[in-house]
């Protein structure tokens, strides 16, 4: 059986376009593109089926199904040719059920998709994957790229830096200086890429980025290019898979330039339209209150996007206030009977810290979306019939600062932190050390 996949116009213009085509944009509107697979080869198999295959290929010992994404490459990129895939064994990352925490909160089951457990630590592993992937197949079908390059908030240049280092591609990426965390900064010089801090903010180097990707053939990598969001869409899938396939009645996912809530729609979608499940969940966007365009447009009741220059957020990953695919987030949460949350600066740290006690390590970002999970608990909408499943989308390692700081109690904008845990510092005395000991085992 031979599958495909092609670029359509998401405003349905006619016309479609090859995945290894250079295009970011509708020719004949501007529209965002999106992915469009050919569902009637992919149906030549029953759902049950692609259970059995998706379960045989699961974290596979070797091979490109070790990879969660490249197990499921059919539905992703039937476009790249095996020895042109490009991984970093990404993807079938764990789904924490975190039956303490839920107990606390009082809901039925709370589930963490671990994204950020991945080479360069966030879910951006799992678009680059396929990106990466399609431009070295573009290259071996001898289109002329000179180079991949991305504007980011940190982890977008981190994963593209990883995987055209991989792949010998070279790399630019495009950062606002002084705007993100030490670790994030490093991952792309290690990885040898040409790394361009620029005094603007994230929006600002996306409309850089945008303009060199049209006029100096650097091949685009930001999320608006939905090449991306074909890998990152796996997530929905991997979540069914590990609930064996029963749909969780809510997934809280954090939201910047808001690809990643699209991605979930349309693996969730991809899943109802093959029969492998019967019903939608509930999405719920997580932003920062500093950042949260989409949260004012849902508020007024889906108005139009208006672009908000973004201030300063701990979830830095999210500090965007021009999201390119707002269209497709709009889309998405219209369908998925969706809701969006904002979380104050205290109350994102306060909320990660809450779930660190029961186990979780949770990034600023996994924090917005907890205090949004917190929020729909405090409103009724999820309750202790209910089962949630967060999307944790980095690896709190990556945002030491943040840790550290909420528990020095220095965070300028967490004057009061709730959870702080402090080292007992003490000399080298038994009995000083003992009746430390118990004192502090007893406070707990
Ligand atoms: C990129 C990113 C997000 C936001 O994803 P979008 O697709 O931009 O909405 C959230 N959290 C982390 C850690 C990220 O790196
Ligand atoms: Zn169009």
């Amino acid at each position: 059986m031979s599958y495909s996949a092609a670029f359509r116009c998401i405003a349905g213009c006619e016309g479609s376009y090859p995945l290894g085509q250079v295009i970011y944009r509708c020719p004949r509107c501007g529209d965002l593109l999106e992915v469009v697979h050919d569902l009637r080869a992919l149906a030549t198999r029953t759902a049950l089926d692609w259970r059995q295959v998706f379960a045989d290929r699961w974290r596979a010992t070797s091979g490109d199904f070790a990879s969660g994404v490249w197990g499921k490459h059919e539905w992703v990129a039937p476009h790249v040719a095996a020895e042109n895939i490009v991984s970093l064994g990404e993807g079938a990352s764990p789904l924490w059920h975190a039956k303490r925490y839920a107990r606390d909160l009082g809901v039925g089951e709370v589930h963490i998709k671990q994204c950020g457990t991945t080479h360069t630590g966030s879910f951006k592993d799992l678009g680059m994957t396929v990106l990466v992937s399609t431009v070295a197949q573009m290259i071996a079908d001898g289109a002329p790229v000179r180079a991949v390059a991305c504007a980011s908030t940190g982890d977008t240049s981190a994963a593209l830096a990883a995987y055209a280092a991989a792949a010998g591609i070279r790399a630019a990426v495009i950062l606002p200086r002084g705007k993100i965390s030490t670790a994030q900064l490093v991952q792309p010089l290690a990885n040898g890429a040409l790394v361009l801090a620029v005094d603007t903010d994230f929006d600002g180097c996306m409309r850089i980025v945008q303009d060199l990707a049209a006029n100096e053939g650097v091949y685009l990598a930001n999320s608006m290019n939905s090449l991306r969001l074909e890998g990152q869409k796996t997530v929905a899938i991997e979540i069914a898979q590990q609930l064996d396939w029963q749909v969780p009645d809510w997934v809280i996912i954090p939201g910047g330039n808001l690809g990643n809530v699209s991605a979930l729609g349309a693996g969730f979608e991809l899943m109802l339209a093959l029969g492998l499940i019967d019903r939608r969940p509930r999405i719920c966007v997580a932003q920062a209150a500093h950042a949260n365009p989409l949260y004012r447009a849902y508020a007024a009741g889906w108005a139009e996007l208006e672009a908000v220059p973004a201030k300063t957020t701990l979830a830095s990953a999210i500090q965007i206030g021009n999201p390119v695919s707002f269209k497709k987030a709009v889309r998405a949460l219209r369908a998925f009977d969706g809701v969006v949350e904002e979380a104050s600066e205290a109350e994102l740290a306060d909320a990660a810290a809450r779930a660190d006690v029961f186990g979780a390590f949770a990034c600023p970002h996994t924090g917005v979306a907890l205090a949004a999970l917190e929020k729909l608990v405090s409103r009724g909408l999820v309750t202790r019939e209910h089962r949630a499943v967060v999307v944790s989308t980095a690896s709190a390692l990556k945002f030491t600062d943040f840790k550290v700081g909420y528990h020095e109690g220095t965070l300028a904008a967490v004057p009061a932190p709730r959870h702080r845990n402090q080292p007992v510092e003490l000399p080298h005395d038994y009995g000083a050390v003992r009746d430390a000991l118990l004192r502090g085992l007893d406070a707990r």
